[in-house]
């Protein structure tokens, strides 16, 4: 069993509109956009980071908002909810403003004796907040939610699976534990993680798989110390029977990436360097940051890209 992974580094959807989704992730949610930069492989496109201060691993949900892209179809072999963490009490400030917010169906229930509002993302995104009376981690001071409130980071994301078996052995190699099982859903943990600990695995035998699309998580990424320890891991996994892409530089970190049993796409990534390495952190997510193979483009995606500020809500 592997103890280098110590929870989750961040989450990764698809959207349509980017200045929708920075709307809602920094002034309806209080994140921080620690980065603005533009998709590898698209670079057309924007990728955004909303976290903490410095964009802390645990904390990070990023974007792919592509313009023409259709809604996506909730299915199985992909990520369900994704679940933040706030204080114990903090729900009864956040279903009032969520909901002035013009947030679409929000639900206040329990999940593992823990108070929970779940609610949708611009885009159908299945989110969550779950108070957790233990979660130590700082939040983002300036986002404009009341510090004893806001969002310390990822409490967990849980997996729609329908044969939930290999995956739950799979993470169980990664360093997870079984903590409990309630009304069918496996939560998993990983002990003296990052804080973003849990992993829930619910399963559905007869539902299809979920098409990717606005609204879907494309992958998740769980957090390793340093490019050392990811390659130990990687070499761990291939010899286990995995496929892993070689070890590639996201300028913020460094990424392997794997498609698991159940078919949720993992990535391991790397706590260094971090979202400072080429902008101060007073100054994290202002100015569009590009990969430096795309640099030359600068001009024509300044001019293309949609502005981010550009709609009151
Ligand atoms: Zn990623």
């Amino acid at each position: 069993m592997l103890d280098q992974i110590k929870g989750l580094h961040h989450v990764t959807a698809m959207a349509k509109d980017a200045a929708e989704n920075n709307a809602f992730w920094t002034r309806t949610l209080g994140l921080r956009r620690v980065k603005q930069t533009v998709n590898f492989d698209e670079p057309s496109v924007y990728h955004l980071y909303y976290g903490d201060e410095v964009g802390t691993p645990g904390s990070v949900m990023t974007y792919f908002p592509f313009p023409h892209i259709v809604r996506g179809r909730p299915g199985t072999g992909e990520v369900g909810t994704t679940v933040f963490s706030v204080p114990e009490g903090a729900l009864d400030f956040w279903a009032p403003k969520l909901a002035a917010d013009g947030v679409a169906n929000l639900e206040r229930d329990e999940s593992f004796g823990q108070k929970r509002l779940r609610f949708s993302g611009p885009d159908g995104d299945g989110l969550a907040l779950v108070e957790d009376r233990n979660d130590v981690r700082q939040p983002w001071a300036h986002g404009g939610v009341p510090t004893d409130n806001a969002i310390r980071g990822f409490h967990s994301a849980s997996l729609r699976l329908r044969d939930a078996g290999a995956t739950e052995e799979l993470l169980k190699f990664m360093g997870y534990e079984v903590a409990e099982t309630r009304d069918g859903v496996v939560r998993l943990v990983r002990p003296e993680g990052n804080g973003a600990d849990y992993i829930d695995i619910e399963t559905l035998p007869g539902v299809p798989r979920g098409d990717l699309g606005a609204g879907s998580v494309h992958h998740i990424a769980f957090a390793i110390e340093n490019r050392a320890t990811q390659l130990e891991v990687r070499k761990a996994l291939l010899d286990t029977g995995y496929q892993l892409t070689p070890v590639i530089d996201r300028d913020y970190f460094f990424s392997v990436y794997f498609r698991t049993p159940g078919g949720v796409l993992f990535e391991i990534a790397t706590n260094e360097p971090g979202f400072n390495r080429d902008e101060d952190t007073a100054h994290l997510g202002e100015a569009l940051k590009l990969p430096r193979q795309h640099e030359h483009l600068r001009s024509r995606l300044e001019a293309s890209l949609e502005p981010l500020e550009g709609k009151s809500n």
